[in-house]
């Protein structure tokens, strides 16, 4: 589990940052630049390792809230879930350079990494800054970006299926409010936690399907998830089947071509994220959507040594992971990590 755990959070951040440096760019720019088979490993700047962008810092942010959450419920038997992750991303919002008067406590706030600015999301920013927590139930704003499900990764290893799905949502729509924009993170989340308990992708991925169908207003992610299953088993090439689906800027078309890429390379975690990457859209999200999957289905041996070495806050992503599978420690420092206001 160790393995799946720091598989899960490490091949998203490398999905992340393999995806970056091509984030804004069209296919044809990049294969300008990378040659015809696009780009195929991180790309280091002069002096440093492969930066990690929003996704990972946010996804960070997640888990630091989920694991406040679990130490609050110990510790006073009842806590609101969704409130604790919600002060975790005024956390992050905070590194943004947008000031909040949320706790500036815990061990992630203070990596400085986290407080780099790396093309944040503009409704993440924004419906963050605004004061309001928004819910399901009562939609913040119309928004469905992929901002929610780039970062929902860590509720599927925490809690079980039905459960991930729900809470997956619930944190994603904090900040975006289409449906789907929060159920395409309520899928991630119900596909990582199935993944643990059977590591059968494609069964995840159906199960996921039928889950969907229970929501109200999920027939847009429906319809675009069943099309990446159909694509992943046919002849078309990756580059019109990932065209097909669409950019990745939304929701339902991140975890669309992320769900193609995983189920099409599922024995191969390189070649998956290098498809996820090469397209005109959103590739450090989708990189990151896909590395969270493969990197739970095929665990930390599954990726590439060099590529765990160059990532960007490695030891500190290991360490959140280690923490995540412990879930809950009584101890003075557990609490100064995480502490459960
Ligand atoms: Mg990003």
């Amino acid at each position: 589990m160790q393995n799946l755990y720091r598989g899960c959070l490490i091949g998203g951040a490398i999905g992340d940052a393999l995806g970056w440096p091509v984030e804004f760019m069209r296919l044809e720019e990049i294969r300008n630049k990378y040659g015809e088979e696009g780009i195929k490993t991180l790309d280091i700047r002069p002096g440093g390792p492969a930066e990690i962008t929003d996704d990972t810092q946010m996804t960070m942010f997640t888990a630091e809230g989920l694991l406040r959450a679990e130490n609050r419920g110990n510790n006073k038997g009842i806590v609101d879930v969704p409130t604790m992750v919600y002060k975790s991303y005024l956390r992050w919002l905070s590194t943004q350079g947008i000031e909040t008067d949320v706790e500036k406590d815990g061990w992630i706030y203070p990596i400085n990494v986290l407080h780099n600015r790396r093309a944040p999301g503009n409704t993440c920013l924004s419906a963050l800054h605004s004061g309001t927590i928004g819910q399901v139930s009562t939609p913040i704003n119309d928004s469905k970006g992929c901002g929610g499900v780039m970062r929902t990764a860590p509720v599927g290893l925490l809690y079980p299926k039905e459960r991930a799905f729900q809470l997956g949502s619930e944190l994603a729509a904090i900040t975006h409010g289409h449906p789907s924009g929060f159920l395409s993170a309520g899928g991630l989340s119900y596909i990582i936690a199935s993944i643990l308990e059977t590591r059968d992708l494609p069964l995840a991925v159906e199960r996921m399907v039928e889950e969907l169908a229970n929501w109200p207003n999920h027939e847009e992610c429906s319809t675009l998830v069943e099309m990446a299953l159909k694509l992943a088993y046919s002849d078309v090439d990756d580059e019109e089947a990932i065209r097909t689906l669409g950019e990745g800027w939304v929701g339902e078309e991140a975890l669309a071509i992320s769900i193609f890429c995983s189920l099409r390379y599922q024995d191969d975690f390189q070649k998956a994220v290098i498809a996820s990457v090469n397209h005109n859209g959103d590739s450090d999200s989708t990189g990151a959507i896909t590395g969270n999957i493969l990197g739970a289905l095929l665990g930390l041996e599954g990726i590439p040594v060099q590529w765990i070495k160059d990532v960007e806050l490695k030891d500190e992503i290991i360490q959140l992971a280690d923490d995540v599978l412990t879930r809950y420690e009584e101890s003075e420092s557990w609490h100064r990590k995480y502490p459960g206001w």
